[in-house]
């Protein structure tokens, strides 16, 4: 079979007075008043419990959007044992059958529910409309129509030589065992993906959402089931994370986890499946997206409005919370005084409150945990007197998690908010001088234990080729001239080393060759 040759999905502006931004305004005064009781689907039922958990949107924390319902450890057991009651009739499916119905579940996001998708990440996880558009619209579709396109690729792939009288072939496996998603709440595209991808391959999967992700993570949920992916082959789950932990890791059908998250859980879980690991058919496959530390550098050489308005739109578009976003930025001496003058009236005209009023670019942090953590580092910057604060520095929980973009310029390029990851709308600058840029490279390098994304702005091919070759191992994605945001399904494939991850790039095939087991069969006449 050929499949659809793929293309990115067109990005809707909701400019004033369209028919997109009236959709997807209705979708959001709907999805507001439903008082919504989400269920954890498993096998064929819909299971609703006495622990009920309120969904609340973070940018309007006293209203109740509906609650969802958390299980405990035997839920998990009834997910693996729904998982693999499905594996043989999903597994024996033909591929083109499992990429039907992917196929369709990218239609489904397309035409159906992409008003629907966007107002749930929009309330849920505190996203404006074009924020969600780009994540849960279409870089979800691109997921689900690029990744059918690499399935097939990967069918096709055979040994190249069969020498007469022998016919040397590749088929592809699902994993023995059933797969573990645990996906995040900074994109809907991920948690959508992360099971997806599995369940793509022919694999059957355990899904756990982040808590602050239920609300998109349901309508994902209902658009697998009506695409007509079957009872059991992905299941969704609700609760403690360590409670799920010990039932999933202690499984002798574990047989792989697809995570996006922090590095600290990423690591702790490797660290169970290394002491586990005698109690497992095969040996998991492990495969994490996690922290970062992205910054954005600038030579003398920059265009520098081009690399003001990078720098601040990598730092704050989704209140930082990206993955990917620019936290800290090294910025040539000569280059500084404009730049500095530039970003502080672009991030004035920034309008921060409520993702349903169109006209706010900032929103919401995704919780309280997070906004305390951001406030204790804005107050630690506050009295520290190598630190300035040159805008933003103001918080307030009253009614949301609200902290203004902030940017702090440090004189020592190893102050804590250059190095620690700290997953919000603080950015920290370094201004360097224009003769140290060999220097600052090798700086980089050094207090870079993360490597996701990275971005130089420079109109200087030889700096651009030295950053290049010294950052080689500081970025799984690296821009030139752009900010370090926004990679494109089918475009960058996506992910970092060192502490940011496996490095097996989603929204490509490497990342679907970790869901099979290659069996080699040669064949004699
Ligand atoms: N792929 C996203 C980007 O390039 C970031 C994903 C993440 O935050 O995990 O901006």
């Amino acid at each position: 079979f050929k499949v659809p040759t793929p293309t990115n999905e067109p990005i809707y502006s909701y400019a004033p007075n369209t028919k997109e931004r009236a959709l997807l305004k209705d979708a959001l005064v709907e999805a507001r008043n439903k008082e919504i009781d989400i269920p954890m689907y498993i096998g064929s039922e819909e299971i609703t419990t006495k622990n009920k958990v309120a969904l609340r949107p973070p940018h309007d924390h006293k209203h109740v959007l509906g609650c969802f319902n958390y299980g405990d450890k035997s839920h998990v057991k009834q997910a693996i044992d729904a998982a693999l009651a499905a594996k043989a009739n999903w597994e024996n499916l033909g591929w083109e059958h499992r990429a039907a119905i992917f196929l369709k579940a990218a239609d489904l996001v397309a035409t159906k529910y992409r008003y629907e998708l966007n107002a749930a990440t929009m309330l849920g996880q505190s996203k404006n409309a074009f924020q969600a558009e780009i994540d849960a619209a279409c870089e979800f579709i691109d997921f689900l129509r690029f990744n059918v396109s690499y399935l097939a690729d990967i069918y096709a792939q055979q040994p190249p030589v069969s020498p007469s009288g022998v016919w040397n072939r590749l088929e592809q496996r699902p994993l023995e065992g059933f797969i573990f998603a645990l996906t995040p709440f900074n994109f809907t595209a991920i948690a959508g993906n992360l099971p997806a991808s599995c369940a793509l391959m022919g694999n059957v999967v355990v899904w756990k959402p982040a808590d602050t992700q239920v609300y998109a993570a349901n309508v994902i949920m209902k658009i697998f089931k009506e695409a007509g992916v079957p009872d059991g082959v992905i299941n969704l789950i609700y609760a403690d994370g360590p409670e799920v932990g010990e039932v999933i890791f202690n499984h002798p059908d574990f047989a792989g986890i697809h995570f996006t998250g922090s590095t600290a859980v990423f690591q702790h879980i490797w660290k169970t499946i290394g002491t586990n690991i005698h109690k497992y058919k095969s040996y998991p496959r492990i495969v994490g997206e996690t922290g970062g530390k992205d910054f954005i550098l600038v030579h003398p050489s920059a265009d520098w409005k081009a690399a003001s308005t990078g720098i601040v739109r990598g730092a704050f578009e989704y209140q930082g919370q990206k993955c990917s976003a620019a936290s800290r930025s090294y910025i040539a001496k000569s280059l500084w005084p404009q730049m500095k003058e530039m970003m502080l009236k672009d991030i004035a005209s920034f309008k921060m409150g409520p993702t349903e009023d169109f006209g706010n670019f900032i929103n919401a942090v995704i919780d309280e945990k997070s906004f305390d953590k951001l406030a204790k580092y804005i107050d630690q910057a506050k009295a520290d007197k190598n630190v300035e604060i040159i805008c933003g520095g103001n918080y307030d929980k009253s009614v949301g998690y609200f902290i203004e973009p902030t940017i702090i310029v440090a004189n020592d390029p190893k102050y804590t908010t250059m190095c620690e990851e700290l997953f919000g709308p603080v950015l920290t600058i370094y201004v360097y001088e224009d003769k140290d840029f060999e220097k600052t490279l090798t700086l980089i390098d050094e207090t870079s234990p993360y490597a996701l994304t990275g971005a130089i702005f420079s109109q200087d091919r030889y700096a651009i080729e030295l950053a290049s070759d010294k950052l080689k191992n500081c970025a799984g994605n690296f821009y030139i001239n752009d900010k370090c945001t926004g990679a494109v399904v089918g475009q960058q494939p996506f992910g970092g080393a060192r502490g940011s991850g496996t490095n097996d790039k989603a929204g490509a095939m490497i990342n679907l060759l970790r869901w099979v087991s290659p069996r080699t069969i040669k064949e004699t006449f």
